[in-house]
């Protein structure tokens, strides 16, 4: 399945959702289309001292906020179309859960997994320089992050290669997000988007109505999940579903193939197991199948978490999972969800239930913008009065908590535990007023909602700034 069909399918959704929307063809058209694309070709030394020539872009979808915001990915299926489709749905994600930043994505055409890391640090430090010297990163124009094949490590590479090109400018450190804790990224950052899709799931299965639907109880304990790829994204689903959500993980793919048991398997030990043997296959208690039929198997949850264009035609019709929950970015394609759709299976739209990242980002871009960790702020001040209070408690009734109790009242957030609290918030607000969209404009899906909620903010926006003559 080609870029092309990913490209089209973002457009098309766009198309369904916009036919419902009051704005004018033109502004939709401007939301629609993509504003600055740099594609760029740019010699690197292999390790054996050879030159190789690397394809790479970065695509920035909308201006109508600024900076604009988007991870970078390092895949061999990297291409222009790809990079484009994936910079509009950062431009609805972010207008979905109200992060103000418009859309971008960067592409870099290597496969990660076979390159030395450093050969990997040098197409990151040359790929960024590029993109300062066409002005398309800085804190106040352009801010990436990870995507797929990329993590901490990259974005410490891109800030320092920044930092040291751009020494004089202020909030240097804003150029990125998702940046390592030691060169000023935020804690919870690598869990957000997977944690994100836990509190994403976990607001929607709520909703009684929702899961009679369904034919399911309310709420995620005990339910059946099949999890796609066990990167950063699925392995931190996973994990939250089966620690917070009390879900039964049953099996979960990787490149190498699948893995299945029908009681449950423990995700936590298993990414242990694929970095100790190099692959999911042979987990103790688990059967081996194909990557691609453990799509099909019998299971609540369906999480695809590796690419795009993972339902389609061919196989949405053999899928059992009464729930796709896209982690991922574009997993199930036009075809594939009409498909889906028909069946009534319920669709968790991507552009909704992957924002946790960009949620976080956004934290961290603030953070390093005011140069102050959250908790600093606020911690000495409310140890303070909830001292103040337990003490006025305690004289009043005469009595004093034990130990711990005390402990855990008197001390002020961290910074994770803010972090973490204002994701919840974010993800399960987001959801409320998508369903809200959903039943009240009486839309045929979700992913109609969640598009056509993102569509109007982002012209809305368009028609207040007003169009250059
Ligand atoms: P990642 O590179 O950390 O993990 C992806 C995993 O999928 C890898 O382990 C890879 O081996 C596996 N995989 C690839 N093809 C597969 C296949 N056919 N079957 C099974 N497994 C396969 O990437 P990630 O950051 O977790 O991103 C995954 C998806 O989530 C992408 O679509 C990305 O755009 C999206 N996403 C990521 C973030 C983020 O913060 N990282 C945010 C929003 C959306």
């Amino acid at each position: 399945m080609s870029a092309g069909a990913f490209y089209e399918s973002v457009h098309g959704y766009f198309d369904r959702a916009a036919a419902y929307s009051r704005f004018e063809p033109g502004i939709l058209k401007q939301v629609k289309d993509c504003n600055a694309v740099y594609r760029m070709k740019f010699p690197v030394r292999n390790d054996d001292g050879s030159v190789r020539v690397v394809e790479a872009f970065r695509a920035e979808h909308s201006f109508h906020r600024l900076p604009t915001k988007g991870g970078i990915r390092f895949s061999r299926m990297v291409s222009l179309n790809e990079t484009i489709a994936l910079a509009a749905l950062m431009t609805y994600k972010c207008a979905l859960v109200g992060v103000p930043f418009g859309g971008a994505k960067g592409g870099v055409k290597i496969s990660p997994a076979q390159e030395s890391e450093g050969f990997r640090e040098r197409v990151t430090r040359r790929y960024t320089a590029e993109l300062i010297r066409k002005n398309f990163i800085g804190p106040d124009i352009d801010v990436p992050a990870p995507d797929y094949g990329t993590g901490e490590q990259e974005m410490g590479w891109i800030v320092d290669t920044y930092k040291n090109i751009r020494m004089n400018e202020p909030n240097i450190y804003a150029c990125v997000t998702g940046k390592p804790l030691a060169m000023q990224g935020i804690p919870g950052r690598t869990q957000a988007t997977g944690q994100g899709v836990y509190f994403g799931l976990r607001s929607c299965l709520d909703q009684a109505e929702v899961a009679k639907k369904l034919g399911l109880t309310p709420g995620l304990a005990g339910k059946r999940v099949i999890l796609q790829g066990l990167g950063k994204v699925g392995f931190h689903a996973a994990k939250h579903l089966q620690e917070d959500g009390r879900a039964l993980i049953v099996g979960v793919s990787e490149q190498e193939g699948g893995v299945y048991n029908a009681d449950g398997l423990d995700v936590v030990a298993l990414l242990r197991h694929r970095q100790e043997t190099g692959s999911i296959l042979g987990f103790p208690g688990t059967e081996s199948v194909d990557r691609g039929a453990l799509l099909e198997f019998s299971c609540d949850i369906l999480i695809p978490a590796a690419l795009e264009n993972q339902i389609t035609a061919k196989n949405a019709e053999r899928i059992q999972a009464k729930v796709i929950a896209e982690a991922a970015n574009g997993p199930v394609d036009q075809a594939g969800d009409t498909i889906l759709c028909r069946r009534g299976c319920l669709v968790i739209p991507d552009l909704f239930l992957n924002a946790g990242g960009v949620t976080v980002s956004y934290f961290e871009w603030l953070k390093n913008r005011a140069g102050v960790s959250f908790d600093r702020m606020i911690s000495r001040h409310e140890e303070l009065s909830n001292r103040h209070m337990l003490a006025a408690m305690e004289t009043l009734t005469g009595q004093q908590l034990p130990g711990s109790d005390r402990d855990r009242l008197i001390h002020g957030p961290d910074e994770l535990r803010l972090v973490v609290s204002a994701l919840e918030q974010t993800m399960t607000r987001a959801y409320e007023r998508i369903h809200e969209v959903w039943l009240q404009r009486d839309l045929p899906d979700l992913r109609t909602a969640a598009f056509l909620l993102a569509i109007e903010r982002v012209a809305e926006s368009y028609s207040h700034h007003g169009i250059f003559p």
